[in-house]
């Protein structure tokens, strides 16, 4: 194989490439990404990692993904 296929951490599609969620550590492909785009707490999640990258706490793991798509991809 010339390319390796690459698994969504939130959905489990498979993808070509995949993006950094701007709401946690996972790895999104390009439906969940944009899904986060168009979520209302996008912008708030874009300014925490500005913060983050600003203060240098490296520790930090995310804005966190809001209620409603947690509850959308992890019911339990
Ligand atoms: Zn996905």
């Amino acid at each position: 194989m010339r390319y390796c296929k690459q698994i969504c951490h939130r959905c489990g599609t498979e993808a070509d490439s995949l993006r950094a969620s701007w709401f946690n550590l996972h790895m999104l492909c390009q439906n969940c990404l944009t899904e986060e785009v168009a979520h209302p707490l996008y912008e708030q999640a874009k300014r925490a990692e500005f913060t983050k990258t600003q203060t240098g706490n490296y520790r930090f793991e995310g804005f966190g993904l809001p209620d409603d798509l947690q509850r959308k991809y992890y019911p339990n």
